[in-house]
């Protein structure tokens, strides 16, 4: 079955420009995955089509109102089988990883995203409804559009059939805990820069245990922290060990 998301937005259009794009654009046409954008200010109560007011307490800026994404939220979920999985995009969530999205990938149940502008929306829409807030970074963006997007893609590329074989992201930075290898594509030499030897030798076996090496070195060179929570066998730490060795000497 598809994976389904629902997006809760002022800005429709713009998630929509960037759903039906590229790879997940294809997915959705080619029924892999479902994307569906629905407007807020469909469920204003009143004829200026108002979704936000002044902050109680005083202070800068609007908050998003409860009842047009309750409506909002009640209408979307009125067609469905079983609960969404409501998610609130919020520089105050929990930052996203490629942990959480391979979970959400798993999760049987459709996942809706809340996606604030203004000031926010107010704290009781996410006591009632919200199963989890998630941030896409410690930085403040002026809505949650981009955020949910980022989760939509990451998330969506990891359904079934939505890439042409797992191996497209298992091989990938983050998935077992360490940056991907250098990858290089034709022509051979670029600039006098040459492909390194051993990817053009067709010896497997060394070109796993250059792009294993690579990944480790990677890693120790751009994320040393990822490594203490990575799947290291023996053979990984000896080359760490030497990698170290010879960092210090230079
Ligand atoms: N007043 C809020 C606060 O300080 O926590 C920030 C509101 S922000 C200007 C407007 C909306 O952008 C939020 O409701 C949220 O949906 C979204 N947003 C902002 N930064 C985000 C982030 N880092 N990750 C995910 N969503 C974010």
């Amino acid at each position: 079955m598809a994976k389904r998301f629902d997006i809760l937005t002022l800005f429709p259009e713009m998630c929509r420009s960037v759903v039906d794009a590229s790879i997940i654009g294809r997915a959705i046409k080619a029924d892999k995955l479902e994307v569906y954008t629905h407007n807020i200010r469909d469920f204003a109560f009143n004829k200026w089509n108002k979704v936000d007011d002044t902050t109680y307490g005083g202070g800068m800026g609007m908050l998003m109102q409860a009842e047009p994404i309750y409506q909002c939220y009640q209408e979307v979920s009125a067609g469905m089988t079983e609960k969404p999985y409501v998610v609130y995009m919020s520089p105050q969530g929990k930052p996203l990883t490629q942990k959480k999205a391979i979970a959400l990938s798993k999760m049987d149940c459709s996942i809706m995203f809340i996606c604030g502008h203004y000031e926010g929306i107010d704290q009781r829409i996410i006591d009632e409804i919200v199963d989890e807030e998630i941030s896409i970074g410690d930085y403040v963006l002026t809505g949650g559009e981009l955020g949910a997007l980022v989760v939509v893609d990451a998330v969506g590329r990891l359904c079934p059939g939505v890439l042409s074989s797992d191996e497209c992201f298992t091989d990938e930075s983050h998935f077992n805990g360490l940056l991907e290898y250098p990858q290089y594509t034709k022509p051979a030499i670029w600039h006098e820069k040459e492909v390194p030897p051993v990817l053009v030798s067709g010896h497997h076996g060394k070109i796993n245990q250059w792009r294993r090496e690579q990944s480790l070195a990677n890693t120790y060179n751009k994320r040393p922290e990822m490594l203490s929570k990575a799947d290291l066998d023996k053979k990984d730490l000896i080359f760490l060990k030497e990698l170290k060795i010879k960092s210090k000497e230079n």
